[in-house]
């Protein structure tokens, strides 16, 4: 079946775009869902993922599940890292940056060369911007998707200007935990004071050659080649930040939350409702024990693909749920404790085998749109974050890295749905704010701050006259003319 809202009969006339994902859960999934919008809106797709991640599919969510649609077909390139048996590669973020930078650009163009239709647009991660000169090079027009927030983005859009003020690289590593970091900015546009511990945590490098540090300069420097920038948020959540962004980079259509658009897309079409790109294997029966609950009673806990912790720190978390007495849902992904196993505490299991789940995926969205679902401890990834805005469920914030530290500052200081964890995670700590989430007065403040925030999510992804359903249509204008 076509999109409803075909733009040409024929399948070979359709504008073919290609779509190019960074190879990491958080960036694969926004992307794949713009990819299933646009097809739906009559373009034909093209989605490259990397040859490792598509191993890893084909694994996760079955043989046939990337044989695609006629005019929807997945490809792949190499990522470049040497094959590993015992250590997935891919989770250190630095490496594969670094490889991909060097090693993507042959294989991408020899790929879009032989595609057809032939390509007109291609809709590229910002952090895979070796595409912009394949683009440039084969004449093809192209467009960046930022997959972080707006105001993640709007810190980015400023290392070049940290550099010049010397705040990147830091001094040595003694100003990590000598109370530099608690500093405050006034001069960030939109972040009025924001503390130099909530930028993305890429700024507390004393490297000066830090290859994050390189990639988002380039990246940043590089976007004003592309005909547009898109941003997973929408209008009212991110104004403050949206305007000075607006002065930094070309056009910017924000289309999110994504996951909104989607389910419409998903209700409309089967067909792209199949479509899925979780890398690890669903556990979806965690949904069932989630309908034995009572409304509104459990805490989900999910720190997303790439957050690794200390065994002490799953242990703190642990006791800490425990001690709570609120029942929870405990996403603990094989490889989240470094150099180490996730296995807790027999003492802990025998605790809570009457209201604690541990799976080790989950299908997110559902979890968080369902009614027994009450709060997020999150590390507020930037699709974690929106899609819990999206479901009004507020959230415990223990940020590991990148934009995670900004979202973290946003949900706390502009949006109210968001309390902070100490790095340094204590039992006592998670105890007492899982309680405030769940049952205090503060949690009370902040289920009704979320619950704002989902109608203005809704207002804006779900009406036709809603601002990010009528950027879409403005970016498709765009995609159109390219
Ligand atoms: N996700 C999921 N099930 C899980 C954990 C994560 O479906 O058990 C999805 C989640 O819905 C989100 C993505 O994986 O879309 C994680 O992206 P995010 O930006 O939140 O964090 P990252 O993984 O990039 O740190």
């Amino acid at each position: 079946m076509e999109g409803k809202t075909g733009l040409m009969s024929s399948p070979k006339e359709k504008p073919h775009v290609v779509c190019i994902p960074y190879p990491a859960q958080g960036h694969i999934n926004p992307m794949l869902k713009l990819a299933k919008i646009l097809h739906h809106k009559g373009f034909h797709i093209t989605f490259i993922n990397t040859e490792f991640n598509h191993k890893r599919l084909l694994k996760s969510r079955g043989p046939d599940s990337l044989n695609g649609l006629p005019s929807f077909q997945f490809k792949t390139i190499p990522d470049g890292l040497p094959p590993s048996d015992d250590v997935d590669a891919t989770q250190d973020i630095p490496s594969l940056t670094q490889s991909i930078s060097t090693n993507c650009i042959g294989p991408f163009k020899d790929l879009l060369a032989k595609l057809n239709p032939p390509v007109s647009c291609i809709v590229s991660d910002v952090a895979m911007s070796f595409t912009l000169e394949a683009a440039e090079e084969l004449g093809i027009p192209e467009v960046l998707f930022w997959c972080s927030s707006a105001c993640a983005s709007l810190a980015y859009g400023h290392f070049s200007v940290f550099i010049e003020k010397g705040i990147i690289p830091i001094k040595d590593a003694s100003y990590l935990t000598n109370g530099y970091l608690d500093q405050t900015l006034d001069w960030m546009p939109g972040m009025k004071n924001i503390r130099l511990r909530d930028l993305p945590s890429s700024i507390r490098t004393t490297d000066p050659d830090d290859i994050m540090v390189k990639i988002t300069l380039q990246a940043t420097g590089s976007s004003h080649k592309a005909a547009a920038v898109i941003l997973n948020t929408f209008d009212e959540l991110e104004q403050d930040f949206l305007d000075p962004l607006s002065t930094i980079y070309p056009p910017i259509y924000t289309i999110g939350p994504l996951n909104l658009l989607e389910e419409q897309v998903n209700d409309e079409d089967e067909t792209l409702a199949v479509l899925g790109s979780n890398l690890w294997k669903e556990e979806p029966e965690c949904l069932d024990w989630l309908d034995r609950k009572d409304p509104k009673s459990v805490v989900y806990v999910n720190f997303g693909s790439i957050t690794v912790m200390t065994f002490e720190q799953l242990v703190e978390f642990a006791w800490g749920l425990a001690n709570s007495q609120t029942s929870f849902l405990w996403i603990i992904r094989p490889d989240l404790v470094s150099g180490d196993s996730a296995i807790l505490p027999p003492e802990f299991l025998e605790e809570v085998k009457e209201r604690g789940l541990l799976v080790r995926w989950c299908p997110q969205e559902q979890v968080l749109k369902h009614k027994s679902v009450g709060g997020f401890l999150t590390h507020n990834g930037w699709n974690s974050t929106l899609e819990s805005i999206s479901y009004g469920v507020p959230m415990i914030c223990w940020p590991f890295f990148a934009d995670q530290q900004t979202n973290c500052w946003a949900c706390r200081t502009q949006w109210g749905i968001g309390m902070e964890i100490d790095n340094n995670v204590k039992r006592d700590e998670v105890e007492s704010l899982v309680r405030e989430l769940m049952v205090g007065e503060k949690g009370e403040d902040m289920k009704s701050k979320s619950l704002y925030w989902k109608n203005k999510a809704g207002e804006a992804a779900k009406s036709a006259s809603g601002s990010s359903c009528s950027n879409l249509e403005k970016l498709i204008k765009v995609l159109l003319q390219s």
